[in-house]
């Protein structure tokens, strides 16, 4: 087998395991350039894709190539020649491109137990209730003390950073306390479970992976909207699904979105979801987060005043990860400053956080931010060509200014070379649908949103 041949395909294996979006905007340029010992030399188009493979694609990758040759043990990620050498980006930028699974399993002392994938970090006694989060909470409590028995499934929702995966720890955890580790509990995020679901089937241990998870007592699936990607991910967890449910087995799922809006996903599937119990979680109060950050101060021996406490909690209102953001950083303030900041001091430290849309901002920041993010120049965005690695930045660009520079679809036509109106509309309207179901789109987004305010 040649390298083409090799590299194609590990590329059909890679395509099944993530979204076509993704697999576009990072596969469809890259090739295997040589095969040295056991490195394995993949040539990607920029130091974007470059970051991005190494980073978030390489087990992936790896795993792929290695099922067709085992002899491959490590990859080494080069720029393609022909492009000339490209300034490596700037730091503050490469934390946007660290994915959640790269983040090592010991956080903050805490060890993530390796059987059932549990992080005794989060438990129900520091997860606040606010009418935002009492059903979910209460079910959660409800399960962890009778699990199998209340609601089954129970299936919880809503936005990004507001508690999701807390419960979902705090449920395993709280089990695993009251039967003295008698029941067997897995945690296991949907991205993870296509992975191995898919690896099994390879390596042909799908029997060994069924009966692993049909011998749980609790399943937890976290984040199941990535579900929808595999029509045989579906099929095994429908039958996964049902061997525990007759068992009387409890299964729990999050998502960022209700089960009918989960796209692509199969109506049995769909219905086995909504025959249980759902709950959603909303965006927190203003006193709720108040009182998450008070126990986050009393834990972490921080004194703060309740003014201080009200003005972090005014500025952050839609993220409770953002929240634990702003408090770090007002109390690193107080610790340099040894002093506890004013009202309008942490209005300034919490800005780009709290309020970016109030910040004035040009479209050529919006340019900026959108050829540094996909390391393109601005002359090769704004020229007339329909090569799909121009043409996607170009929509998000022209979508950012809407949504964010509330500009005229005209006027934004105007500052992107000198295009069409009709174009813009349906650029932005296309954006717009595609967010809906594309997570890593609305990754790419968020992060060149987050550069915009914050340089
Ligand atoms: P999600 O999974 O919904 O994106 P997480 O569960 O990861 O959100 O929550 C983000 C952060 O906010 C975590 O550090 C979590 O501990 C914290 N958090 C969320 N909700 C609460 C709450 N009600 N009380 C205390 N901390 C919370
Ligand atoms: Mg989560």
């Amino acid at each position: 087998m040649d390298l083409k041949e090799l590299w194609q395909s590990a590329l059909n294996d890679i395509e099944i395991n993530i979204s076509r979006a993704s697999f576009m905007t990072w596969f469809k340029n890259s090739s295997l350039i040589k095969k040295e010992g056991g490195t394995a030399i993949v040539s990607c188009h920029n130091n974007f894709t470059k970051e991005w493979l190494e980073n978030k694609y390489n087990k992936l990758i790896l795993k792929a190539l290695r099922s067709v040759d085992t002899e491959i043990k490590t990859i080494e990620y080069t720029i393609k020649a022909d492009n000339a050498p490209k300034p490596p980006p700037k730091t503050p930028s490469n934390r946007v491109y660290i994915s959640s699974e790269s983040i090592p399993l010991e956080l903050g002392g805490y060890v993530v137990d390796k059987d059932t994938n549990l992080n005794p970090r989060y438990g129900f006694e520091n997860f606040i209730v606010g009418a935002s989060n009492e059903v979910a909470h209460a079910a959660s409590l409800a399960i962890s003390q009778d699990p199998g028995t209340k609601y089954n499934p129970l299936f919880i929702y809503g936005g990004v950073g507001l508690g999701k995966t807390h419960l979902l720890h705090a449920i395993g955890n709280a089990i695993k306390e009251r039967f003295n580790q008698k029941k067997k509990i897995k945690y296991i995020t949907a991205e993870k479970f296509l992975n191995d679901l898919i690896t099994s089937i390879r390596t042909k241990t799908i029997d060994e992976l069924k009966h692993k998870f049909r011998s749980l007592d609790v399943l937890l699936i976290d984040d199941i909207q990535f579900i929808s990607k595999s029509e045989k991910t579906q099929e095994e967890l429908f039958h996964i699904f049902n061997s525990l449910y007759e068992k009387n087995r409890q299964i729990i799922f999050s998502s960022d979105r209700p089960p009918k809006a989960i796209a692509s996903i199969e109506e049995r599937l769909r219905s086995r979801f909504e025959g249980g119990m759902i709950a959603d979680i909303t965006l927190p109060d203003l006193e709720t987060r108040m009182a998450i950050l008070k126990a986050k101060a009393q834990r972490e021996n921080v004194v703060l005043n309740e003014k201080t406490i009200e003005t972090i909690a005014r500025n952050i209102q839609k993220n409770i990860r953002e929240l634990e953001g702003a408090f770090n950083r007002v109390t690193a303030y107080i610790k340099v400053k040894g002093k506890e900041p004013l009202e309008k001091e942490i209005e300034a430290l919490l800005s780009d956080i709290s309020r970016p849309n109030n910040k004035i901002l040009t479209p050529k920041q919006v340019i900026k931010a959108v050829i540094d993010f996909y390391d393109l120049t601005e002359e090769s965005l704004l020229r007339k060509s329909r090569s799909q690695e121009l043409v996607k930045p170009r929509q998000v660009a022209m979508y950012l200014m809407r949504e964010v520079l509330k500009m005229s679809y005209p006027n934004i036509g105007e500052k992107l070379g000198g295009k069409d109106h009709t174009t813009v509309i349906h650029a932005c309207e296309k954006i717009e649908k595609e967010l809906v179901f594309d997570t890593q789109l609305s990754q790419e987004i968020n992060s060149i949103k987050e550069k915009v305010f914050v340089e």
